[in-house]
This record gives structure tokens, sequence and C-alpha cells, in this order.
């Protein structure tokens, strides 16, 4: 092989499309995936991928912050996709230690791993739109315009993209930040709008909407993000120390996802059920992505298209959303605030 990437937080949502698109779109690529199996964490794609793609593909059960680990990996490798994170804005309101140590602590270890292997080609961070916080100006917001976080999860993510460029600048690490909008498909754990809003509705439940649910956001299949991500990593030289917007222009509001989920149910809109807003919620994220277009990715899946196969793929996986229903009942303080417990 001639391409060894080590990804990190590849049994979570992304990171399980991103070694997907990889192994099969790369014949040339070997993954080591390096995930500590979170409540997001799942290893649904991995025996599958085993017998795929062989040795090929490896999962190593540890975090990010293990700098011993580090040590004896990150010297093995030439890319690294760093996706490992805490990744849910809810979490973070009510107790945000864990994600300042993962996202920004655990990330500087990496950073410092990267820094002792002078032959890597390349570090993708993967940050977030939610960096900026409602856009500047309410225009779509752009790579240079100013970080104005608005959760504990959002400003744990912008110190970590920032700490990456700072790597750049002081050491040349070779380092490519990446601010992708909200992602959608199959097997995004279930507290997040989507999912949660789809696993409620298969049992027949209210969808719970925050506040007035006319909160923009816009959306990708993470599949795009996938292609996004390895654009990003095997582009030329000259995008490192850069930072990318990804995005597709598709914005839909929180009550107009509910909505299209009933639709697909055949269920009234009533079915909408209004609870208290989240505190400090962003009315709207959007980017604007032509630095990243003009270079010559582009985003292939249409909303319509890409909905309804994410909601058909829960409908035909009641198996998944049961096990991940129980693992995250066993790992997240509160969970009955997400009306999941017809999925026990
Ligand atoms: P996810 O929560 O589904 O997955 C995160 C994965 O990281 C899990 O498998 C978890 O076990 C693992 N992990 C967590 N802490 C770890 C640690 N300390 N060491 C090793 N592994 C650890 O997240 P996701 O939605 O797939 O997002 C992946 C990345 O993309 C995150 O960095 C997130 O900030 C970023 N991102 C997500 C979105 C989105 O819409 N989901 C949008 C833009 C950026």
């Amino acid at each position: 092989y001639t391409m060894h990437i080590l990804v990190t937080g590849g049994a979570g949502f992304i990171g399980s499309h991103f070694i997907e698109h990889m192994l099969s779109a790369y014949p040339k690529a070997r993954i080591t995936n390096l995930d500590a199996l979170t409540y997001a964490g799942f290893l649904h794609t991995h025996h599958t991928l085993q017998k795929t793609y062989g040795d090929r593909y490896r999962f190593m059960h540890d975090r990010v912050g293990n700098a011993q680990t580090l040590q004896h990996l990150v010297p093995t490798v030439d890319y690294i996709v760093h996706l490992a994170a805490e990744s849910n804005v809810d979490l973070s309101l009510e107790s945000s230690q864990v994600f300042l140590h993962t996202n920004i602590l655990e990330t500087q270890l990496l950073l410092e791993a990267c820094r002792q292997h002078p032959g890597l080609k390349r570090l993708v961070l993967v940050s977030t739109d939610e960096v900026y916080g409602n856009p500047w100006q309410d225009i779509p917001s752009q790579e240079n315009d100013p970080l104005l976080p608005c959760s504990p999860y959002a400003a744990s993510k912008a110190g970590q993209d920032l700490l990456a460029y700072s790597y750049f600048v002081s050491f040349g690490l070779p380092v490519v930040r990446s601010r992708c909008v909200n992602n959608y498909g199959p097997r995004q754990d279930p507290t997040k709008l989507i999912p949660r809003f789809t696993l409620n509705a298969l049992k027949n439940n209210p969808l719970p909407l925050y506040g007035s649910g006319h909160n923009l956001r816009e959306w990708i299949h993470a599949k795009d993000h996938a292609t996004a991500l390895a654009f990003l990593m095997l582009g030329p030289e000259s995008f490192n120390g850069d930072v990318f917007n990804v995005g597709t222009g598709i914005e839909r509001s929180a009550r107009e996802v509910g909505q299209a989920i009933l639709k697909h149910f055949e269920r009234p809109n009533s079915d909408i059920q209004t609870i208290a807003d989240r505190p400090g919620h962003v009315l709207r994220h959007a980017v604007n992505c032509e630095k990243l277009k003009a270079l010559g990715w582009k985003p292939e899946i249409d909303w319509e298209t890409g909905f309804e196969e994410t909601l058909q793929w829960y409908q035909q996986h009641p198996q998944w959303i049961q096990a991940a229903v129980q693992q995250q009942y066993a790992m997240i303080p509160h969970y009955e605030q997400y009306g999941l417990s017809d999925w026990r």
C-alpha cells in the first residue's frame, strides 16, 4: 500500500463514511481507525470492513490522548484525518469539561506527535461551521470571518482549529482545516436532530422541537463530506495552513426537517411538539463554500434523494437503532430527554 491513513474517531458517524469512501475509492489506501468508543462510537461497519478489505483496515481501541500510542502509531502513517471529538452541543451545555479535554488537550497531544514525524504528508483537522456562530451580518460565513462560537462545544472546536493553525505557523506542520456544515445520513448517533426525529416518528411519538424551530442549518450528506475530506487530504502543498468551508447551499430549518419526516411517515404536522429552546441557540449556520468549489470539489447528493435514503436506512435498521440507544442509555446522563425510551 502506498498511503497509510490514520483516521481518529472512525467509529463515529462521519468517520465511518470517510473510511468506507477511502477504502472503496482508493485501492492503495490502508486505514488505521483510532477510536475510544464513547457513547457515539459504534462498530457497526467494522466486521464488513474487515471482511471486505482484510488488512487494509485496522481498528485500535484507544483515546487520541494516549501519548504512548501516538508515539508508536503516528510515525507509521502518511496522512491523518482527525475526527475524534465530543460533538454534542446539548451535552456541552450540561458539562463542558470533557469537550475541552478531548477537543483541545488531546488534539494538542496529536499535534505534538505530528511534530515529531517529519514524514507526515498532511493532517486534516476537521473543524466545524459552528466556530463562526451566527453568520456575521447574516451573510453565509466566509473563512476569514470572526470566530464567535455560541456553545462550549463550538468554542472547544474553535480552540482546536486555532491551535492547529498555530502549529502550521510555528512549526510548519502540514495542517489543513475544514469547516463543514451540518451532516446527515445513515448511522448518525440518535441524539442528533434527524435521527432523533426519525426514531420518534418510527415509534409514533411526537417530534421534540426546540423553541420556534425556525433555526436554519445548512445540510450536507456525510458521503459528500467524505469526498471533501479526501480532496483536502490529497490536495496540493498550497493547501497547508489554509482553512476551507465545506457546504452545499441547502438550508432547512429544524421545523422544515421535522415536517419532511412527518410527511414521509404520513403523519400530521401536529405531531411536532415544541419544547423549551436550547440556551444560546444559533439562529442560522450557513457557509460560503466558493473557495473549495473553485478548486474543483462539489457535493453530489441532492437533498431530496439523500434525505429519503437516510430515512429509509433508519427504517431498515431497527437493530442498529436499538443497540445504539441501549449503549447511549448506559453512557449519557439524563438520556430520557431524547424521548427514545421506546427503543430501549
Ligand atoms: P460523532 O460524535 O458521531 O463521532 C465521534 C467519534 O469520536 C466517536 O466514534 C467517538 O467514540 C470518538 N471519540 C470521542 N472522543 C475520543 C477520544 N478522546 N479519543 C478517540 N476517539 C474519540 O461525531 P461526528 O458527527 O462523526 O463528527 C466527527 C467530527 O466532525 C467531529 O470533530 C465534529 O466536530 C466534526 N463535524 C461534525 C459535523 C456534523 O454535522 N456531525 C459537522 C462539522 C464538523
